[in-house]
């Protein structure tokens, strides 16, 4: 039991890449400043695991083969500056989806844990020793809902959920200016 090692769970839109409303072709993607580098120094001591909403293909914008193609441009700027991802988890589903099949509450949209639980069956992963950074709350009450600590990092729409946590049930254990600081935040506690 005691033998699982702790990932470290990653948003995608705001916290790795520049955030752009609903991202869909690879050419739009721009990896943050410090991002390659803050993925380098977490790897050596953990999976690194991206989590991220993808309504845009309930809502019709994209379908899953496209982001499947964005998923692989962004693992090859990633590893061009020798940057690893253990898993790329997305949930395409939403509530008000005009694509019927995509069209449910599921148990996989953060702030619901659904992404984590299943990279951590399918990884081996132990919650409990594991972290969960991102830009938004729904970050936030994902990793809390799966048992993760949390750090809310202020790119993307960091600064202005910043501002909504008193109002939240989800409080961060750290705020971080972006994703090398919540990086050299994980090695330092973890
Ligand atoms: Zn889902």
């Amino acid at each position: 039991m005691g033998k699982k090692k702790g990932a470290v769970f990653l948003d995608r839109d705001g916290t790795i890449i520049e955030e752009v409303n609903y991202l869909r072709h690879p050419a739009e993607i721009r990896l943050l400043p410090g991002a390659a580098r803050a993925l380098r120094i977490m790897q050596e001591r953990y999976p690194l695991v991206i989590v991220t909403n993808q309504a845009g293909v309930a809502r019709g914008y994209f379908d899953e083969q496209r982001l499947e193609e964005i998923h692989r441009h962004l693992e090859g700027l990633l590893n061009m500056e020798e940057g690893r991802l253990a898993g790329i988890y997305y949930c395409p589903h939403h509530p008000e989806a005009v694509c019927t099949s995509y069209r449910q509450e599921c148990q996989c949209r953060k702030p619901k844990p659904g992404m984590l639980q299943a990279a951590a069956r399918d990884l081996a992963i132990d919650l409990s020793k594991s972290y969960t950074v991102g830009d938004k709350l729904s970050d936030i009450g994902a990793g809390k809902n799966a048992g993760t600590k949390t750090i809310l990092v202020r790119t993307g729409y960091g600064k202005e959920h910043e501002k909504q946590i008193a109002g939240s049930p989800f409080c961060p254990d750290y705020i971080a200016d972006n994703l090398l600081a919540a990086a050299n935040w994980i090695l330092q506690h973890g």
